[in-house]
């Protein structure tokens, strides 16, 4: 389906300053997210984060301590959850039993008192786009819990919601249909032209559907920016740590002849890196470097080890290498066709595959 713009563009999302406390603990720490109508934001952190508490807030289900949500340039935090324009998908789908899949899509429209004529017009045309159409007197235990997640989707956007949220909607799908329902549930969204907001714990979900990824971490926003920029240039250590992999090394920063920032790690290796230029000269930091950024070398300078095991993961090496010092490091490289992983105890040398490949943080490691 089509990557491109949406068809009609959704109303915008603000949450501004949204803090909750529960009592003395604080769940959600001064959020801030500007969301632009028919974006589809990914809220992605580890569980307790305080995902759900937004979407709670978004919803209306909670007031929050402090802050507004404002959607379409509107502040809606006096209005009750029915009266948002707000349309949730659960992630057990929360479909009723005993209606069909028309009556279940239909549900939203009869409770607003829509006249049959239109209630019938619009459910075919949501049955349209999620392509369900000839299963629309099936009950929903006589469905895959994929279709089950298309007819959520259907009822949801029937009543034309200005924000939809998705609340981790793929967890109860296995690995290989999670995938095709996240490729045409973004599919649906563009066209749709929905404004949505999606919790997941599920970085893979989150960098795979999301325009923008808002990274939480113990109720604060770190990160909020679009998913190759969350992982190529990660804005702080935990978002380097959360998404995706990285090798984590201690060590202090320092100055070329050229003027270039570098890392010299505690083991004594010195590596070029494209960041830090905002922290001290010889400022302590903790230097990360993803797996698929070290190679194996055989000459020159490098970080010595042995194989400590190699895996063959089809397209890609994986080589787990013991240093000097007892430190364990993942490296991932393509594998040429015929080519295995080294035997364990084979002594290696590591570099990073280019200067600009190693992220330094002002931050120790928790
Ligand atoms: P998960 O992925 O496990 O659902 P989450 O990121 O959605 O987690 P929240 O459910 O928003 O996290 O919870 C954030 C924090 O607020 C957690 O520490 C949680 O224990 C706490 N919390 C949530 N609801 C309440 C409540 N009603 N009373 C007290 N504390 C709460």
């Amino acid at each position: 389906m089509s990557n491109g713009p949406p068809v009609t563009a959704g109303k915008s999302l603000i949450l501004d300053g949204i803090t909750q406390r529960y009592g003395a603990s604080l769940a959600v720490d001064t959020v801030t997210l500007d969301i632009r109508g028919g974006e589809l934001v990914a809220l992605l952190g580890p569980s307790g984060c305080g995902k759900t508490t937004l979407l709670r807030a978004i919803a209306g289900f909670l007031k929050p301590t402090e802050g507004r949500v404002i959607i379409g340039g509107e502040a809606v935090d006096h209005l009750p959850p029915n009266k948002r324009s707000v349309g949730i998908v659960f992630q057990n789908y929360a479909l009723f039993p005993h209606m069909t899949v028309a009556e279940n899509v239909a549900y939203g429209l009869a409770a607003r008192g829509r006249p049959k004529q239109e209630q019938k017009a619009r459910v075919a045309e949501m049955l349209d786009l999620v392509r369900l159409g000839h299963l629309a007197d099936r009950f929903p235990k006589q469905m895959s819990g994929g279709q089950q997640q298309r007819v959520a989707l259907a009822r949801a956007l029937a009543v034309r919601p200005s924000i939809l949220l998705l609340d981790e909607p793929f967890a109860a799908l296995d690995k290989n249909l999670r995938l095709d329902m996240q490729i045409e549930i973004k599919g649906i969204q563009r066209l749709a032209g929905t404004t949505t907001v999606i919790v997941t714990h599920d970085q893979e979900e989150a960098l795979s559907m999301a325009d923008r990824v808002a990274v939480l971490n113990a109720g604060r926003l770190e990160q909020f920016a679009p998913p190759t920029e969350i992982y190529d240039r990660p804005g702080s250590l935990f978002v380097n740590t959360f998404v995706g992999a990285a090798n984590v090394f201690a060590g202090r920063l320092a100055t070329a002849p050229d003027g270039a920032r570098r890392v010299v790690l505690d083991t004594g290796e010195e590596w070029a890196t494209g960041t830090g230029s905002s922290l001290p000269a010889d400022a302590r930091v903790t230097a990360c470097i993803r797996p698929e950024h070290l190679r194996l070398v055989e000459d020159g300078l490098g970080l010595d080890g042995t194989v400590e095991i190699g895996l063959p993961l089809g397209s890609t090496l994986v080589h787990e290498i013991r240093t000097r010092d007892g430190r364990g490091i993942k490296i991932s490289e393509p594998r040429a066709p015929g080519a295995g992983p080294r035997p364990p105890g084979t002594p290696v040398r590591i570099r990073p595959v280019a200067p600009d490949v190693v992220s330094v943080f002002s931050e120790a490691r928790a």
